[in-house]
């Protein structure tokens, strides 16, 4: 390697160092240790915080762009290549972007000796370690940043129709537990050679993740979303083709998101990402094996969906900011006297605009807290909040009690009993002021965990309540099982039961039955006196509705129940 140096000058090398530029990603530098003079491509300027493409005082300049976490250990580094303890350099480490961003760097490196044996020059190459891989030797395909590349030039602002379809292999992982990893790899390059197969000239394939068996084809060829289906179909074909072939040593699926790419024209940078939720949309909302078109509404529902998620993150983790709780009366059916509050949860969100709170439902928040475990802390809140509002309540009505909704996840993943006995201590509220409303839709007789909070609720002397009565299977059987304290029908029930003669007699012989079987019934959704007197003459027990009023802050329902 020394020789170098005496056939060529380091002018010379750093002309070369330039010449190169054009055609490469990665960097590549001369450092002189004597003189401490740097000299790196002129394109890493332009990604990097470098003063320049050659500067003196290299080392301490460093100090600059490399992101200081790591610069003791280069700088440990450097010390061994100056003194000649070490004569190549491999390092891993991070720069810093000209957005002052950390980028992981490897910069390898030869050290050049003089004559005499002392360290002259470092010559060798940066390149970024998490810059994506450009092809992939398993399938044999081009890879995600080739893709966007091919889709900008040819379909961005241009008028072209077409799709791209997005295929994913269904629960690839399951390919590679089952068997092994190079069977999973093998059956990543079959896919593809099968995809390949159905192609035209005018129709591109590419490898999206590399570990898993995920593609894209950009379709130039296909003119109608039928056009696209038929491709599909074929593909599906081949796949069933290859798996008969191998035995049926692995049986598996493939799922496409198809995009048009005509609905891509306002956010093409975003491809990737829309194909994403297209595959996602044909696996879980068609159940895999499955195909489905990039609909504009299904995205923005989406979208809508993930930023109430995020606003529902930061309300958890701002000590539940945006959350409130709402109060609505149940009454006596016959006296008309003010018995109980049924908690329900609020929730609004900061409007994009900087405007007013935006007000989400609970038929949509609710759905989104059980499934990010968020109804676990935001379950325990409302308990607290609703006993103590129970607890200042009862100041004015004694035995006044209060209902809070349970969700199953509460139950089966955390130990609410826990938490509905320390907000009750907290509160100093008598358990028989405390009601559970669980619904009868999500009862599972069998589960363990259920089994054992309905047992504990017993013991503890806290009423349970079966909610939304008549909407489920209207499981005569779990009314014996659970034994709640009442039912409540549900306000669907409740109008059917008005208007249709046969709900009426239902209602009626539900009623007769479960006196019989001593239970009582509340009737959900009572909004006019005539609703309300029909009950009376059935005998329900409790009634609750707008008539006697609609869900309302903590202090309306002191106003409205308390000052008169
Ligand atoms: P739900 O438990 O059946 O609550 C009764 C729903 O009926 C409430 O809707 C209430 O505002 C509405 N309602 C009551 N009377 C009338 C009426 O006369 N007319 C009409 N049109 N509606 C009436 P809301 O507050 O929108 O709550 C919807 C659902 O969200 C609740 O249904 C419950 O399943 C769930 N939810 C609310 N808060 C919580 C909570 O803290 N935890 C859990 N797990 N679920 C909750
Ligand atoms: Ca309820
Ligand atoms: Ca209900």
């Amino acid at each position: 390697m020394r020789d170098i140096m005496q056939k060529i000058t380091q002018e010379q090398i750093e002309e070369v160092i330039q010449l190169f530029n054009p055609y490469m990603d990665d960097y590549l530098y001369l450092m002189d240790l004597k003189t401490d003079y740097y000299r790196i491509s002129k394109h890493a300027v332009d990604r990097f915080l470098l003063p320049s493409d050659s500067f003196s005082d290299a080392f301490n300049m460093h100090q600059q762009f490399v992101y200081a976490e790591d610069f003791p250990y280069l700088s440990q580094d450097f010390d061994l290549l100056l003194t000649g303890k070490k004569k190549s350099h491999n390092l891993h480490y991070r720069w810093l972007d000209r957005n002052k961003m950390p980028i992981w760097i490897n910069c390898r490196g030869t050290v050049l000796d003089d004559e005499d044996g002392t360290p002259h020059y470092l010559i060798g190459c940066i390149n970024e370690t998490g810059k994506k891989q450009r092809a992939n030797n398993i399938s044999g395909l081009l890879g995600e940043s080739e893709l966007t590349s091919y889709v900008m030039s040819n379909a961005k602002d241009k008028p072209v129709c077409g799709f791209l379809m997005r295929l994913g292999i269904d629960d690839f992982n399951a390919i590679h537990v089952a068997l092994d990893v190079s069977y999973g790899n093998y059956v990543i390059r079959s896919v593809a050679d099968c995809i390949q197969q159905c192609l035209t000239e005018s129709q591109r394939l590419f490898h999206i993740t590399f570990t898993s068996g995920e593609y894209m084809i950009v379709d130039f060829d296909s003119h109608t979303q039928e056009d696209a289906v038929v491709l599909y179909r074929s593909i599906q074909e081949k796949i069933a083709a290859f798996i008969a072939s191998q035995n049926y040593k692995s049986v598996f699926t493939l799922s496409a998101g198809i995009i048009e790419l005509s609905v891509l024209s306002s956010h093409f940078e975003d491809f990737i990402k829309l194909s994403d939720f297209a595959l996602d949309q044909s696996r879980f909302s068609y159940g895999k094996n499955s195909y489905y078109i990039f609909d504009q509404t299904d995205y923005d529902t989406f979208l809508h969906r993930a930023e109430i998620t995020t606003a529902l993150y930061h309300a958890v983790n701002n000590n539940f900011a945006g959350f409130d709780v709402y109060y609505q009366p149940i009454i006596d059916c016959e006296s008309h006297r003010l018995l109980s509050a049924e908690a329900l949860m609020r929730f609004s969100m900061p409007s994009a605009d900087g405007g007013k709170p935006v007000f989400i439902s609970p038929l949509e928040f609710i759905p989104i807290l059980e499934e990010t475990g968020l109804i676990l802390p935001a379950g325990k809140w409302i308990l607290n909040e609703a006993f103590s509002m129970c607890s200042d309540m009862q100041q004015y009505i004694p035995g006044f009690t209060v209902n809070v909704n349970l969700s199953y996840i509460q139950v089966i993943k955390s130990n609410v009993i826990k938490d509905i006995l320390s907000a009750m201590n907290t509160h100093k509220l008598p358990p028989e002021c405390i009601g559970i409303e669980l619904t009868e839709s999500g009862y599972l007789d069998t589960n363990q965990h259920f089994v054992q909070f309905r047992n504990a609720l017993k013991e503890n002397g806290i009423h349970f309540i079966l909610d939304d009565f008549g909407t489920g299977y209207s499981n005569l059987h779990c009314l014996s099982d659970l034994n709640p304290a009442y039912i409540k029908i549900d306000r669907s029930f409740t109008n059917k039961a008005i208007i249709n003669t046969y709900d009426h007699e239902l209602i009626v012989k539900i009623i007769e039955m479960s006196h019989r079987l001593d239970l009582k019934i509340c009737i959900e959704g009572v909004e006019k006196p005539e609703v309300l007197e029909e009950f009376q003459k059935m005998h329900a027990d409790f009634i609750q509705g707008y008539l006697f009023g609609k869900p309302c802050c903590r202090s309306e329902f002191f106003t409205n129940f308390v000052s008169n």
